[in-house]
């Protein structure tokens, strides 16, 4: 069983790339106001796949925020409906989850 402190490491590490994911994205699309750009077709839709990976990765980001302040109130681990513990195997695929696996379906 992993500790709280490596799972606190797991998610710190998780938001920082998620972070700089963003930033790129966030770049990325400033790029493509350049008006150099010329293929409008190829430009909106490279644009919405990177807004969908945007939009997905705020998400995770508040996520990981809550897992973070529920390690600080001492919650991380409980399902946040249920209150059961969640399994050590779906937290090793999903850190920042609030719900265990039946409460997740
Ligand atoms: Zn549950």
């Amino acid at each position: 069983m992993k500790s709280v402190s490596a799972r606190k490491a797991q998610l710190l590490a998780r938001q920082a790339a998620l972070e700089a994911r963003l930033e790129s994205i966030d770049d990325e699309l400033k790029t493509h106001n350049d008006p150099d750009w010329d293929d409008q077709a190829a430009k909106r839709e490279g644009d919405e796949v990177l807004e969908g990976v945007g939009v997905n990765g705020q998400q995770e980001l508040l996520q990981i925020k809550a897992a973070l302040e529920r390690i600080e109130s001492g919650s991380y681990g409980n399902c946040a409906r249920c209150g059961d513990q969640i399994s050590q195997d779906r937290l090793d695929l999903l850190p920042a989850t609030p719900f265990c696996r039946d409460c997740a379906a």
